[in-house]
């Protein structure tokens, strides 16, 4: 079937009304929780056969926060489902509102590859929630997982629901052209930009799930040994290559040595089995991302790490001593190398961080409230935390989304159904009474009556 079909095949089931549904939805969710169940091994084994993953990382970041969000929306769709009362207003007295949840019809979802279950499976669940027929697009740079999910979706959903189409540049341009009513892309923000003009050329509104370069912001109160050990979990998950990893560290002079010895053990702790590509840590994705990443290596001042193995695509944890106009500090690194930053004032640090992008993430180690409510009010960023990092990826509570070149729109949990479903207002108005005093012929009378009243 060509892809401009496909469109045609969903958008006339969604006319049907095929997924629109409560049961069908509940039906559809179901479906999908045990394709990923019954299919967690051959999963997690080709995101390992992509690029290294280990089946730990796999498993909680790729099939349990998936299962997850699944039950939470199995649990709560009814209740979302539900038209909202709005509240009474003098000026349309007597009448009432509602606010309905409308499916948005034939969605597209268009993932990366560094989660390529995840990335797409979760988009996923608020489409079928929000009573929408999907095609996914997976990344052509996880070729296994893109292939694996493409089988499985074919095996347990008819077409007109839901379909994976497969491919790169051409594929995806085709899909852009179609007239789809929402698209959602996660990737690189200069994708991003070419997927919002496709989307701008017919009024196709989008969610765009991007990167940038988050800080991880310690400052001298920190508890230092688990700032260290929660900054290295997220940049050594997945070798760093997350939107929402921490990109850099901007420490506070004081506890800057602190800091690089705390570092240091972290990581001799993390891999006291050593890095083993594939079990104890993921390789590089390809040798594109390996010899960009070995090249900002090669370019920076290396505190310790710095080994690379070409063959496995392996790169070592590594510290960097940096400065801001570093080539490492002017895009997302997306890798394992973490430049360290030094900041004296949280005012010195605050403008350094409001003069570069907004970031995806944001993280903040500081038991001080008052260095919280700062950075909270001055720098814009999509999400974060404080003392940890990336977890709050984990609350399906919190809406996940960017801001400004990070991306726009959000979703998981409740927020997933609310990206995927388009508000409807509708007044209803008993047919009497009818004062007539809002029809024509408009008088003097009338209008003195209106400002009376309003
Ligand atoms: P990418 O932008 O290169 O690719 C993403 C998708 O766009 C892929 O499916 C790809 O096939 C498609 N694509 C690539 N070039 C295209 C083109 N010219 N026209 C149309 N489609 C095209 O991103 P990536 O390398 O897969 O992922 C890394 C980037 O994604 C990083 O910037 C990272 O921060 C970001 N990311 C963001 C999130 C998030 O949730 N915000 C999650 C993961 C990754």
């Amino acid at each position: 079937m060509t892809i401009k079909d496909l469109i045609e095949t969903q958008k006339a089931a969604f006319r049907e009304g095929v997924t629109r549904p409560y049961e069908k939805r509940l039906n559809y969710l179901r479906r999908l929780r045990e394709m990923v169940a019954d299919n967690e091994e051959e999963l997690c084994s080709a995101i390992n056969r992509d690029f290294g993953k280990p089946y730990f990382e796999a498993y909680t970041s790729e099939i349990y926060t998936v299962l997850h969000d699944i039950d939470v929306h199995i649990k709560n769709l009814r209740g979302w489902m539900k038209p909202e009362p709005s509240g009474s207003s003098v000026a349309t007295f007597p009448s009432s509102g509602l606010v309905h949840k409308q499916p948005l019809g034939t969605v597209l979802v268009i993932g990366a590859w560094n989660y390529p279950v995840n990335l797409t499976l979760m988009p996923l669940i608020g489409a079928i929630s929000g009573g929408n027929t999907a095609v996914l697009k997976p990344s052509e740079l996880a070729p296994e997982s893109s292939a694996l999910l493409a089988d499985l979706i074919g095996k347990y959903f008819e077409n007109q629901v839901l379909a994976v189409v497969e491919g790169a540049v051409e594929e995806t341009q085709e899909l852009l052209a179609q007239p789809f009513n929402h698209i959602f892309f996660t990737g690189s923000t200069r994708v991003g930009k070419i997927v919002m003009k496709a989307a701008a050329e017919q009024l196709i509104p989008v969610t765009l799930e991007l990167g940038g370069k988050s800080p991880a912001i310690v400052h001298t109160d920190a508890d230092i040994p688990t700032a260290a050990r929660r900054i290295w979990w997220g940049k050594t998950m997945n070798a760093g290559q997350i939107c929402v990893a921490p990109d850099f560290a901007l420490v506070h002079e004081e506890v800057r040595d602190q800091f690089i010895e705390e570092s240091k053990t972290v990581l001799g702790d993390f891999f006291r089995d050593d890095y083993i590509t594939g079990k104890t840590y993921t390789k590089i994705v390809n040798y594109d991302h390996f010899n960009r990443l070995n090249g900002l290596l090669n370019s920076s001042n290396v505190i310790f790490g710095g080994m690379v193995n070409e063959e496995t695509r392996f790169i070592e944890p590594t510290l960097i001593d940096a400065s801001w106009d570093d080539e490492i500090m002017q895009e997302e690194i997306f890798g394992p190398l973490l430049p360290l930053l030094s900041y004296r004032t949280a005012g010195e640090m605050a403008s350094r961080l409001t003069e570069m992008s907004e970031p995806l993430a944001l993280y903040l180690f500081t038991e001080d409230s008052d260095i919280q409510n700062f950075i909270l009010e001055k720098v814009p960023f999509g999400g974060g935390c404080i003392n940890d990092t990336i977890s709050h990826l984990a609350n399906a509570n919190l809406p996940f989304g960017g801001v400004g070149q990070s991306g726009m729109g959000s979703y998981h949990g409740k927020q997933s159904f609310e990206t995927f479903s388009r508000k409807q207002s509708v007044l209803r108005k008993p047919v009497w009474p009818d004062p007539g005093f809002r029809y024509p012929p408009y008088d003097e009378a009338k209008l003195k009556w209106f400002k009376k009243l309003f």
